[in-house]
């Protein structure tokens, strides 16, 4: 895949639509992230988002979402589960091939000691981790990594908990 910042491109689901405190109208996504849909045209081009049966509609729909486009974590997403920690030796095979988190699953690759180079061809992202420094994996994103020689290295696991809002 050549390695063109314009072609970065993530679709999510909608799983729902709620309200922020102006009104506004904000999609919760798959991913987790939060994205305001307002319709200002010529800017943004949503007239679908004020009518109640048009956004049912969009319910299950895919939207671009330029959070997970840049690798962000949802701000409210919290840690469940730490592998244990990897050396240059037993990190897995399956870890330096591509592989994804399962969905809706966030990961944080953080590197305790040593050099890892952590690759995630969809951000065009080729990048080397140093000591004490982390990545942020997507859901459903291809990755994998690389020790650069001896290492220590964990992956810490994250997602956003169900929301209290009501589904609308
Ligand atoms: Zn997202």
């Amino acid at each position: 895949m050549p390695e063109d910042p314009t072609l970065t491109f993530v679709p999510r689901r909608i799983l729902s639509f709620t309200r922020d405190a102006d009104g506004d109208w904000v999609a919760r996504l798959e991913c987790g992230h939060r994205r305001h849909i307002r319709h200002r045209p010529p800017l943004a081009d949503y007239p679908w988002i004020t009518d109640a049966a048009a956004r049912a509609s969009k319910i299950g729909a895919q939207i671009e979402c330029e959070r997970c486009a840049r690798a962000e974590l949802p701000d409210d997403a919290a840690a469940y589960r730490t592998t244990t920690v990897f050396d240059e030796t037993t990190l897995p095979a399956g870890l330096r091939r591509d592989h994804t988190t399962a969905a809706g699953v966030w990961g944080r690759a953080e590197v305790l000691a040593g050099r890892l180079r952590f690759v995630m061809p969809a951000l065009a992202m080729d990048q080397i981790i140093a000591a004490g420094d982390h990545a942020i994996i997507p859901p459903g994103l291809p990755h994998h990594v690389e020790p650069l020689g001896p290492l220590r290295f964990q992956v810490v696991f994250l997602r956003v908990p169900s929301p209290i809002e009501p589904a609308r």
